[in-house]
């Protein structure tokens, strides 16, 4: 099967094609820039490599419900050009081939629960920690969707009474995001996170607020690996202070064997970055045989 994958993310494009055994034979990366311009290198790009079809993991807000006439459609983001966008549609009638279509971060779970250290695990959260934070849920086989798509980088967290910074999410302020994203990061300790490595503050913080989430995420979802991804966890000091903390929050509570071996519950993603364009090909293979 000759795929096509298209990892479409906020300042990036990232196109690649390849083969339902997730070996990519080519690939190519263009600036997202408004559709109009963007759209048509990259329809250009899997044409002429006759792909069979074509998998796309998204910034979002997306619209996945298959009965919604929206279906397919980018929705309310900020993004110049791509608001209420029909990115499904675009590809689809350029390339006259099935297209498989989900966030970013399930195309991420996707691509470790069929390629990477996921494999064969029921249920599995992956979390990205950069310009924003979202989380891609992979369980029984299927990405979870529900009425809309979860986004459990928002969720509240408890903020801390010495942590003076107020947040930054447009939307509810002080919950996951507006607290722990890079730019979060950034805004509060006025440097950029990758020059903020030595500050152990910046740190133990940090991993308090993802601490307190992930723990929601295990309580509520019982996951049996956690995969930690995005510029923020290039930080990997980050690692060992998120289990320990975890472990706190949970206060022995869960028995689950899992839980007894941390360092390979809360993992760093392991495909070399890849997570996410294997991911669209596994959606590309899914829209071509059901
Ligand atoms: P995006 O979320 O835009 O797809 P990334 O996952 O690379 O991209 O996240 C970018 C954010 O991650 C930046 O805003 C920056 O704050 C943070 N970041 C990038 N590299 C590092 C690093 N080495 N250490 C800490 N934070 C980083
Ligand atoms: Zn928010």
């Amino acid at each position: 099967m000759k795929l096509g994958a298209l990892e479409a993310g906020g300042t990036k494009m990232v196109c690649a094609i390849g083969d339902e055994t997730g070996r990519i034979l080519d690939r190519m990366t263009i600036p997202t820039d408004v559709p109009s311009v963007s759209v048509p290198r990259m329809t250009a790009y899997f044409a002429e490599h006759g792909v069979e079809a074509l998998g796309i993991g998204c910034f979002g807000p997306v619209e996945l419900q298959e009965h919604s006439p929206r279906y397919g459609y980018i929705t309310s983001t900020p993004k110049q050009g791509w608001r209420d966008y029909d990115i499904v549609g675009a590809f689809a009638a350029a390339l006259h081939c099935p297209v498989g279509f989900d966030t970013d971060v399930n195309a991420a779970v996707l691509g470790e629960a069929v390629f990477g250290q996921a494999q064969g695990l029921s249920c599995v959260v992956y979390v990205t920690v950069g310009t924003g934070i979202g989380a891609g849920i992979y369980i029984e086989g299927k990405l979870l969707h529900g009425m809309q798509h979860p986004e459990a980088g928002h969720v509240p967290v408890s903020h801390r009474a010495d942590d003076g910074y107020k947040g930054r999410c447009p939307y509810h302020r002080d919950c996951l995001e507006g607290l722990a994203s890079g730019p979060a990061i950034e805004e509060r300790w006025g440097e950029k996170a990758a020059l903020l490595a030595d500050r152990a503050e910046v740190w133990e913080l940090e991993a308090d607020y993802l601490a307190q989430a992930l723990t929601g995420y295990i309580l509520t979802l019982s996951p049996e690996k956690i995969i930690l991804g995005g510029g923020v966890m290039h930080q990997e000091q980050l690692f060992p202070l998120i289990r320990r903390k975890t472990t706190e929050m949970l206060g022995g509570y869960l028995q689950a064997a899992a839980l007894g071996d941390m360092d390979s519950y809360i993992v760093p993603a392991s495909l070399h970055d890849d997570q996410g364009i294997l991911g669209c090909l596994e959606l590309a293979r899914r829209a071509l045989c059901p």
